[in-house]
């Protein structure tokens, strides 16, 4: 079977023009969204392995550099975090994985009209900050499938080095292939790669099976404190930067987390508020189904995905969950308003009745 038919159809034209915009570049800084995750990391590898095939010159371009977490992944060159010293003056700048100027960095940002830029994501939202080309995929898991797509279609087979970027960006996106993303065809896409030898196990053993005792302390400590509101639908933890000091544990660690807090029953919105500074929060929110928190997130100036957004608030960690939860309650009161949801096995039971009428506390 020729890789080109791993392409789906209404991917095919954006992964032939890609193909065709990344031949006419050179000189191409490549970045992510800033603290990358495997999805932003393996969209960077990819890319730079296809521009490498491709003849041209490229550097990876993170603000913030790679999370510890990702170190055992070989990149196609080294991670610069800085765009003073670069080993050449960049043409052009092909973004990946990030909805928004300012998710790649003050540094970047600023630079960005000043470069011819090619913008690849699937984010909701905006038509793309790219000044050359941009393609935009929503309906796609991963900016990691996109890639292999756009590889597809410049001619190469997707082995070894790229198949492993593929694999990380994409096990990433969807959760370990559990999320709602992974269609038959991001199933179709991985199955040809472990039939071409990529390990998708031995992956996922290092994504998974790494943790720092601070990160196992750190867990054990907000999973106490994790709280239901709004009779059981809502969960909701924050964490300060004294929890991350007390348990000798980095910002990294939180990663996954919020996942964690929408395991609970019954419950459809996850949040978790992380203290990043003086008035400065990031919030995560996860949901399933047919619950949106990108809208909620696009409410506080965030944004993401339907399932999976977040976004910062530059309040102190009391106003911040004030109101991150006041926005949370309004999206689920006017969805159900809108269209009452059936009621999810369990929902509502398992409380603790509390002193504080707003809150239920685990
Ligand atoms: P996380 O909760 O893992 O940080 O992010 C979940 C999703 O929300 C990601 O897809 C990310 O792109 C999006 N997201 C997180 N923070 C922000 C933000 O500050 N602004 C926007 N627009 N999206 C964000
Ligand atoms: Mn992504």
């Amino acid at each position: 079977m020729p890789q080109t038919d791993l392409i789906p159809a209404s991917f095919m034209a954006g992964a032939q023009r890609m193909a065709r915009v990344l031949s006419g570049l050179d000189r191409v800084l490549i970045s992510g969204h800033v603290n990358p995750d495997g999805d932003a990391a393996g969209s960077l590898a990819a890319a730079g392995l296809i521009l490498r095939s491709l003849g041209k010159e490229f550097v990876l371009y993170s603000s913030t550099g790679l999370p510890q977490y990702l170190n055992f992944f070989p990149l196609p060159g080294a991670i610069h975090t800085s765009l003073e010293r670069l080993p050449f003056q960049p043409q052009s700048a092909l973004l990946l994985d990030c909805g928004e100027p300012h998710r790649l960095g003050r540094e970047l940002a600023g630079r960005l009209p000043a470069l011819a830029s090619v913008n690849i994501d699937h984010h909701l939202g905006g038509n793309g900050m790219g000044s050359l080309a941009n393609w935009v995929e929503p309906a796609a898991a991963a900016t990691a499938q996109l890639m292999a797509y756009v590889a597809l279609a410049a001619g190469l087979p997707l082995k070894e080095g790229l198949a492993d970027a593929v694999a990380l960006g994409v096990i990433t996106d969807t959760g370990g292939f559990c999320h709602g993303s992974t269609s038959a065809d991001v199933l179709f896409l991985c199955a040809a790669l472990v039939a071409d030898g990529c390990d998708l196990t031995g992956l996922r053993q290092h994504l998974e099976n790494n943790w720092s005792p601070g990160r196992m302390r750190l867990w054990g400590r907000l999973m106490e404190r994790a709280r239901l509101t709004r009779g059981g639908s809502v969960a909701f933890c924050r964490v300060l930067l004294e929890d991350l000091a007390q348990c000798q544990a980095c910002k990294e660690d939180l990663e996954g987390f919020v996942e964690q807090l929408r395991r609970l029953r019954g419950v459809r919105v996850a949040a978790l508020l992380r203290e990043e500074g003086p008035q400065l929060c990031k919030f995560s929110l996860r949901s399933y189904g047919n619950t949106d928190v990108r809208g909620t997130a696009a409410l506080l100036g965030g944004g993401g995905h339907f399932n999976a957004a977040g976004g910062t608030l530059r309040l102190t960690p009391d106003q911040a969950e004030k109101a991150l939860l006041a926005a949370v309650e309004r999206q689920l009161n006017e969805a159900e308003a809108a269209a009452p949801l059936p009621s999810l096995p369990g929902c509502g039971q398992d409380l603790v009745p509390s002193s504080d009428p707003g809150a239920d506390y685990l």
